[in-house]
Order: structure tokens, then sequence, then C-alpha cells
């Protein structure tokens, strides 16, 4: 396929679309309507999922380096701590939320693009589309208010919750805007607060959420409860401080604002990720509560899903049916992210005094379990996502139950004589799924598999078991396993799974 991939959209959705197609060979443009990067603060904490998916693009460092560890959350009834988890309890190399603001991962992601030789066309809107089957025309508004209308592969709309594309679909958004008005605040605190934790409050009045950015500046975050007439003014510090009074921990002063701005809450998606040549990711799909601060990661994660595959069909490496496979794996998660993020905001912003009582008795008592808290650590940090109801995950014979077909692969030493890769993830970086031998040989690829498969082998751990071999997508998931006597099973599923291009 010669012609290129249009994203639309640089946000940072769109932009690791870019970064993930580009290392893959693709030719690809990207647009986004406004003059400049945006400079808002927004998304302020990269999960260790997203770090994994990050380090196996090759470009983990300079995000890590330029963001801040936290590594516990605690939640508190007022002045008593309810549950308090510790993020370095996380299974991954990343056993942190990393604290970055998202205009530094959007400089930082923009800069890896440049390092590939892409530069995002700004000021260029996409304005209107047609979906042609064997090809998707777009029609771009450059800033001199000329168009061009040219034609592309494939189109990725990474256009944000007022998505152009998704209106000109006229696909639902389906879903409500939450009742209760919102207030966020990116100040200077002074006090006494960790600031290598995220700080929690859950008092009589409603909820007040202290989000360490950088040294003592903090994100204030508070429900304001049910408003009757939405006020549009920018928060003022004077609001800001009586909060913080009201509900804070401890006293603080806050200062030197750089943010301030109010919102309502929406939960939001679309049903179906793909129409045609055009595939809706991140904000363009899915918009859901802050609560979690899930809605950039799992956005960056659709894409990462997306990129490998377009990138096997665009070279003919694979047939178009393995495209097939995103709607259904990211609208799953879509919908667990959807799920969890509105429980918690509900649990958090309960008004009735028995109501909050009996839900800081029940959290504080489940808090002191150790199991249940891991389980709120994988949640958080999002290893625990997986695809097990994929069309991609194969239940073969004598499969291992560890990690089970459609979980996450986690990363370990191995001996990848081709790339002399020393890492799981870094043999991913290739773009190729992973035939992983586990204490045992490693497979003879047939010549047919060799542009979308590659081979290496490891020894046993607490995370993969002796004697089977594993199918890891490029993506770090299991796509199947089983024992290494029945390789020609496996191989024979693989070649199924990407079919004849
Ligand atoms: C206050 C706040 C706090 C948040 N906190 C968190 C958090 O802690 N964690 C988290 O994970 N998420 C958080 N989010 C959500 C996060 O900001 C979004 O999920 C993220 O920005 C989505 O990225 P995106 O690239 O999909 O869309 P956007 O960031 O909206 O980018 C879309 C881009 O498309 C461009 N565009 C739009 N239409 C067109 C067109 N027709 N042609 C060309 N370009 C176009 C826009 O100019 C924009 O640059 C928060 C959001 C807000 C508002």
């Amino acid at each position: 396929m010669d012609r290129p991939v249009l994203i639309a959209g640089a946000g940072p959705v769109g932009l690791t679309m870019a970064m993930a197609l580009k290392r893959q060979g693709v030719a690809l443009r990207i647009i986004d309507k406004a003059a400049a990067r945006s400079d808002k603060s927004k998304a302020l904490v990269l999960w260790p999922r997203t770090l994994e998916m990050l380090d196996i693009q090759g470009c983990v460092q300079p995000f890590i380096e330029t963001g801040m560890k936290a590594t516990g959350v605690r939640i508190l009834d007022r002045h008593h701590t309810l549950v308090h988890v510790r993020l370095d309890a996380a299974r991954s190399r990343f056993p942190y939320a990393l604290m970055l603001p998202q205009s530094d991962t959007e400089r930082l992601l923009e800069e890896q693009l440049a390092l590939l030789g892409v530069h995002v066309e700004r000021h260029v809107e996409l304005v209107s589309f047609t979906d042609n089957k064997d090809i998707a025309t777009a029609a771009l508004r450059h800033a001199d208010g000329s168009e061009e209308n040219t034609d592309y592969s494939y189109l990725a709309a990474c256009d944000g919750a007022h998505s152009t594309i998704r209106h000109g679909l006229a696909v639902q958004f389906d879903g409500d805007t939450l009742p209760s008005d919102w207030l966020l605040a990116d100040v200077e605190l002074d006090g006494d607060l960790p600031n290598d934790e995220l700080t929690i409050c859950w008092t009589p009045d409603g909820v007040l959420a202290l989000i360490p950015i950088r040294g003592a500046r903090f994100r204030v975050i508070a429900d304001l409860g049910h408003a009757s007439a939405q006020n549009a003014s920018a928060p003022t510090l004077v609001e800001v401080q009586s909060l913080l009074d009201e509900r804070g921990p401890t006293r603080l002063s806050a200062h030197d604002p750089v943010w301030t701005s109010r919102f309502r809450i929406n939960e939001r998606k679309v049903n179906d990720y793909r129409h045609g040549r055009i595939f809706l990711c991140g904000d363009a799909a899915h918009i859901h509560s802050p609560a979690g601060g899930q809605g950039m990661n799992t956005g960056m994660q659709d894409v990462i899903n997306l990129a490998w595959k377009l990138a096997m069909v665009w070279h003919g490496r694979a047939s178009s049916e393995l495209l097939e496979s995103y709607s259904p794996e990211r609208s799953a998660i879509g919908e667990q992210v959807l799920r969890n993020a509105g429980t918690m905001t509900k649990v958090a912003i309960v008004r009735n005094p028995i109501l909050q009582e009996i839900r800081n008795l029940a959290v504080g008592a489940l808090g002191r379990i150790s199991a249940l808290r891991q389980i709120l650590v994988d949640q958080l940090t999002e290893v625990d996502l997986h695809y097990h109801h994929s069309p991609l995950t194969r239940m073969l014979p004598s499969a291992s139950p560890k990690p089970a077909p459609g979980e996450r692969a986690p990363d370990l030493p191995v001996n990848h004589t081709d790339s002399g890769a020393t890492r799981l993830h870094e043999v991913l970086a290739d773009g190729k799924f992973a035939l992983l031998s586990v204490s045992a040989p490693t497979i003879k690829l047939p010549d047919a598999l060799k542009a979308i498969a590659t081979t290496t082998g490891t020894v046993a751990t607490d995370d993969y078991r002796a004697g089977y071999i594993y199918l890891i997508r490029p993506d770090a998931y299991v796509a199947m396993s089983t024992k290494t006597e029945n390789r020609d099973l496996l191989l024979a599923e693989l070649q199924a799974m990407v079919g004849t291009a």
C-alpha cells in the first residue's frame, strides 16, 4: 500500500499513533487544526502500563527523566488514613505513577516524532472526508483558507472529544454528563503534605484530591456538589483556599495559581471504534471521569493496539481482517475504564452522612487486606488489562495458565541472538510477534512467518512456566501458548491469525 495514513489531531493520542506507525516504516501525515501545541497540564499521570508501551517504542527514558515518581496513594477520612496503597508494589519495571503534565508529554512525544523525521502540520483542519471502500479521502483546510483533497489508505481520528470525524460518521456518543460541578486548580501549596503521593480526602462536604505535579506544585480537584446553574467564572485563589481549609488533611496554604478551571464529568463512548477505513481513537472514542486518571493513558494504549496491526496490513504482511480486532479489544477496555472511573467517582462524592459512614468503614476495613490492596494497585497501574475475549486470543490445548492467553506479557530477560536484545519488551520493538520458548529450545520459524514474527528463549520465572511456548503480540499481550511439542499447531494458528495478505 503506498498511500499514507492520515492522523487527524496531534494531541497525545495522535502523536503516539504517528510515532508507533513511523517506527514501523508506515508513510503518514499528522495534522492539527490548532496553530500551536496546548500548554494545558490536563492529564498528569503516566501509569506503568503506558510506560511499558513507551519502553517498547524505545523512548521511555526522556519521560522518566522529566517526570516525577509518585509512589503511593492515600485516601483519608479528613484526618485518618482509610487506605494507603504503595505503587512500588506494581508488577512492572516502572513501579510508580509518573507525574508529568500533559503539555510535557505532548512536547516529548513531538520531539520523538521529529527524531523519526515527522513534523506535525499545524493550522491544518480536517473539514470533511469520505470512505470510498478502497481509499479514504479527506478535505483539509490550511491556515490561508486554501483546501486540498487527498487520498489516504486509512484515517485515524485522534481529534479529541468533539471529534469532527465522529460527527461526520454520525455515530452515537452514548452516555451522560454528571450533574455535579468540579473545580481544578494547579497551585503551589505550603504545608505538611507528601509530594510523592496522591492524597484524596473524603470529607462530609465532598472530595478533595491533592495531586503532586513537581516540587511544591499540586493539582487541587474538588467536587462542588449539584450546582443549579453552571458558574462560568474561573475559580479564584480565595475559593481554592477555603476548600483547602474546609477539607484539607492539614493546614495548607495555596499561592501562585498557574491554571484554574471548572468542569463537569462526561461519561461517553462509541460502540464501534472502526468504520471501514476510519478508526476512532482516544477521546474521539471515549471520555470519562478523571478519577483514576486513565483517559489519556487509555487513548495512548488504543493507538499502540492499532499501530502494529495497521503497520502489518499496510506493508502487506497481514490480511486486513487483522484490523477487525481493534474495535472489540479497545471497546471492551473503554467500557471497563468507564465503569471503574464512574464507580470511583460515585463512591467519592456520596453526600448522605450515613452512606459516607458506611463507605468509610467498608473501605477502611477492605484497605487493610493486602490482597485487595494489590488488586487496587494492579487496576490503577493498568497491568490487569487483558484481551481474554478478543478474536486474536486463542485457547490452544495445554495452554499455560500463567500468563494466560489474552493477558499482559510481563517483561523478562531473554536471549535474542538476532538483535542482541536482552529483554522481551526490547525484542517487541521491531513490531513483530515474539515466539518465546521457556526453558526449551527456540523454535525454527518457517520463512513465510519471518516478516511478522521472531523467536527468542528464556528460562522459567514466577511469571512464565517451563516447557511452554508463548506467542507474544507486538503490544506485549499473550495471544496464545502451548506445550513446546505443539509448536506446529501454534505456528498454524499464527498463520491463520494474520491471514493471507
Ligand atoms: C482537567 C482535565 C484533567 C485530566 N486528567 C487526566 C489524567 O489525570 N489522566 C488521564 O489519563 N487523562 C486525563 N484527562 C484526559 C486527557 O486530557 C484526554 O484524555 C487527552 O487529552 C485525550 O487525548 P487525545 O489526543 O485523544 O485528544 P486531545 O488531547 O483533545 O487532542 C485532540 C487534538 O485534535 C485536534 N483537532 C480537533 N479537531 C480537529 C480537526 N478537525 N482537524 C485537525 N485537528 C483537529 C485538536 O486541536 C487537538 O490538538 C484530563 C482531562 C482534563 C480536561
